[in-house]
């Protein structure tokens, strides 16, 4: 696990980097002022936002870096990614090394190839680790079943509701022995209904265009082992006060590379994490989740409610809830909390948390995540 000694020596051998002097002169801070976490948490943070705004010039923004990109992705923002080397940039070669991929798998990649750098993230850490990979990238879950089919493939890259359609596809005797999925939380129900039925090893990792791998499971999936490249903090949404193990805040990587020195990134990311002593005798940070987004919030009767709060408020009952807000005819807001297993209790412990009472809640087994849902009609006619 990286240690801010780490961090700072690492912002002292490269002081001379124009991207992390740019980042210091906009802190109002001197490389030998940080030398515990307070200095450095004086770092202010790069949002995404930030960074779409510093890339809407490229030449400007290239400009902070030794090296020529050899690629420039878009994300959303947008934002425009520099890649300066194959393989350490993004890293998710160790994704998949955790997970047992390996030199003899054929490897369907299905992210996308145009524009935005999923689809090169996959195909570079497939080909470091000497495997042979199929550019499919989005299709009709027909049509890379069929590829699958006829190439005999072993491995596959994609989302959970990808690979779900495609299993369906091709039915339980097929050649798929492992996957490697990121974007959507899997839960330990649908993992294990999918790896029964389809006798297929189902491995999740985290990671953002902009940082590449945050964070990869290791054979016994009980959270995600951080990256040994990268510094993580996770700090309280409302007052940025770091926080301690099972509380839910939001996710700010620092990666140590000298190329693409990433200092304090703020992923927008709500997540917890772990110290515990993983099976695997590995003793670093794990993430537990990625719950949702710091910015997804909701207003109801006047009152914020935050996605982040709410995932707090679920996690300590050990449950999932979907928040819908709709109206009556006289649009009144209307709060239904579905939840997937009875909690007693639950609408007093609610309203003392959100101060709003709840108007109705349904136990349904389908709900896996926790998310707040608006449905209000008025809100929808402006
Ligand atoms: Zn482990």
């Amino acid at each position: 696990m990286i240690t801010i000694d780490k961090v700072t020596s690492f912002l002292r051998q490269n002081k001379d980097n124009k991207f992390i002097q740019y980042r210091l002169n906009g802190s109002n801070i001197k490389i030998d002022d940080i030398c515990t976490y307070d200095d450095f948490k004086k770092i202010k943070p790069i949002t995404r936002k930030d960074l779409a705004e510093l890339t809407k010039d490229i030449k400007v923004f290239a400009d902070f870096f030794d090296l020529c990109p050899i690629k420039i992705f878009e994300s959303p923002g947008p934002i425009y990614n520099l890649l300066f080397e194959s393989y350490y940039q993004y890293r998710f070669y160790k994704g998949l090394e955790y997970s047992s991929f390996g030199h003899c798998d054929i490897v369907v990649n299905t992210f996308s190839y145009h524009l935005t750098p999923a689809g090169e993230m996959f195909d570079e850490a497939v080909r470091k680790i000497g495997a042979s990979v199929i550019p499919l990238g989005p299709s009709s879950s027909s049509k890379c079943a069929e590829v699958i089919k006829n190439t005999g493939a072993t491995a596959f890259i994609g989302t959970k509701t990808f690979l779900k359609k495609v299993l369906e596809e091709l039915g339980e005797k097929n050649s798929l022995l492992k996957s490697y999925l990121i974007a959507e939380k899997i839960t330990d129900d649908e993992r294990n209904y999918l790896s029964n039925k389809y006798d297929i090893e189902i491995y999740q990792g985290y990671g953002t265009a902009e940082a590449g791998l945050i964070a990869t499971e290791c054979q016994y999936k009980t959270g995600m082992h951080v990256d040994n490249e990268i510094f993580v903090e996770i700090l309280n949404p409302e007052n940025g006060d770091l926080l301690g193990e099972n509380e839910v805040g939001e996710a700010y990587v620092t990666i140590l590379n000298k190329n693409y020195p990433l200092i304090r990134y703020a992923t927008g990311d709500l997540v917890s994490y772990t110290l515990e002593k993983c099976s695997c005798d590995r003793e670093d940070m794990r993430i537990l989740g990625v719950f949702g987004r710091v910015d997804s919030s909701v207003k109801v009767k006047g009152v914020f409610i935050h996605e982040w709060s709410l995932t707090e408020f679920a996690n300590s009952y050990g449950v999932s809830i979907k928040l819908e807000i709709s109206n009556d005819e006289n649009n009144n807001d209307i709060l239904s909390l579905h939840i997937n297993k009875d909690v007693k209790g639950l609408d007093l412990a609610f309203k003392e948390k959100f101060k709003l009472r709840v108007n109705n809640i349904n136990v349904n087994n389908d709900i896996n995540k926790t998310e707040i849902i608006e449905n209000r009609t008025y809100l929808k006619k402006r």
